[in-house]
């Protein structure tokens, strides 16, 4: 980890040696991975980032990137493909979408568990584990497999069974606890004091969270060396937008671009919106709330970096904002119709949000825009109700006739 010089607090500025803790011993305040920037503005370049693999890794000067033994499954590089018919259809005229589907597990989950995995296992962690609301899990269980790692994953016992199946096929411990995923990370933060094991997103989550800047890299990359005038970001515990705003902001002090303006927008679903809330009510602390949301990747009603996200949006001219929970299955078809992408809930979640954005005059027409399509459609059908075909026939050209009329 040539470039990384140690952990601070981002609350009181203490600096910490770099082991894996979460919180600040003096203030319970998060704890971030601190680097030489000075040092990476002499050796990084673009075409130095061209010049490597297409993956996250293409970023490591910007990551703790252990100097051996990566778990790499290939998370990152992704897509990012213009959606000329969505732009039509919201009223706008520069829409992009970073579809995270085509990663290893399928959302965009696989970035920050390479980061986290391939430090828990040089620093001599054998174990696994993770606190997960479903895509964590897959990618967790995914990539100890590939190493052979052992692995210990924590979910709320009512996840959508293609989630769980993703996990358990992979052959490691998943356990599944009755509660919601707010209880199964408190049960996970006292196992994490207990046990040596590696939890990516408790005792790892400085190193985890690390991954999510490499979205912002990307997107900044893929529009040729530009940030793009507005972001749209699906909320959780609010670390993916907390990140994305420290990687536009790393991007700039290497001097890989000039730093211009970029609204970050966060999408939740009314069930579990706690940010959304927040930010409406102009408050800086985040009221935690039982979930109850048909997108349960995005089901954490006492999220560990609201407050952080809430700073972001507010700083850069953006938002939160909650959809009513029939629009997030709108979404997904909206989506599927007008670009022939699948996505799951979150980018349900994401999509009715860009709409509503669009619709309040909060991103306008002529903003470049991007929304992060975080995750694949294939594990959340049940989102979409009963499924069957349009028409059942026979095989009889007769009866499509019937159906489908004359040419
Ligand atoms: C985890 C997750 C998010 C958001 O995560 P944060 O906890 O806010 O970092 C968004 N979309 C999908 C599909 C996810 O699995
Ligand atoms: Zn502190």
């Amino acid at each position: 980890m040539k470039y990384v010089t140690g952990l601070t607090c981002r609350e009181c500025g203490e600096t910490h040696p770099l082991v894996p803790q979460a919180a600040c011993d003096e203030c319970f305040g998060p704890l971030e991975l601190a680097y030489d920037y000075p040092a990476i503005a002499a050796e990084i370049s673009r075409d130095s980032i061209a010049a490597g693999p297409t993956s996250i890794w293409r970023y490591d000067k910007l990551l703790p990137s252990p100097n051996e033994g990566r778990i790499d499954l290939g998370a990152g590089w992704t897509p990012l493909r213009e959606a000329p018919r969505l732009a039509a259809e919201l009223g706008l005229k520069k829409l992009w979408l970073k579809f995270e589907g085509t990663n290893p597990t399928h959302s965009f989950k696989d970035r920050v568990v390479t980061v986290a995995l391939s430090v828990a296992r040089s620093l001599g962690y054998e174990v696994a584990a993770c606190a997960s609301t479903g895509n964590l899990a897959n990618s967790v269980a995914a990539h100890a497999a590939a190493s052979g790692m052992k692995s210990r994953v924590f979910i709320p016992v009512d996840l959508e069974a293609a989630k769980i199946a993703g996990t358990t096929v992979f052959g490691g411990d998943v356990i599944g606890v009755t509660g919601s995923y707010d209880d199964v990370n408190r049960l996970c933060t006292e196992l994490a004091s207990e046990r040596r094991w590696a939890f990516v997103n408790v005792n790892f989550r400085p190193f985890y969270s690390e991954g999510s800047k490499t979205l912002a890299f990307e997107v900044v990359e893929q529009l040729g060396w530009r940030s793009p005038d507005a972001v749209v970001i699906p909320v959780a515990s609010g670390s993916l937008l907390t990140k994305f705003a420290k990687g536009l902001e790393e991007l700039t002090k290497v001097r890989l671009i000039e730093g211009e303006a970029t609204a970050l927008h966060g999408a939740q679903a009314q069930g579990c919106s706690p940010v959304a809330t927040a930010f409406e009510q102009g408050a800086t602390e985040v009221t935690p709330v039982k979930p109850r949301t048909i997108a349960k990747s995005l089901a954490i009603g006492n999220p560990g970096d609201g407050y952080h996200a809430l700073k972001e949006v507010r700083s850069r001219d953006g938002s939160v904002t909650a959809v009513a929970e029939p629009r997030v299955a709108e979404g997904i078809k909206l989506l599927a119709r007008t670009e022939g992408i699948f996505t799951e809930t979150a980018g349900g979640v994401t999509v009715a949000t860009l709409e509503q954005l669009v619709r309040d005059g909060r991103i306008a027409p002529d903003q470049e825009t991007v929304a992060l399509i975080t995750g694949i459609g294939l594990k959340t059908i049940e989102a979409l109700g009963e499924v069957r075909p349009t028409a059942i026939v026979r095989a009889s050209v007769e009866e499509v006739t019937d159906v489908l009329g004359e040419e």
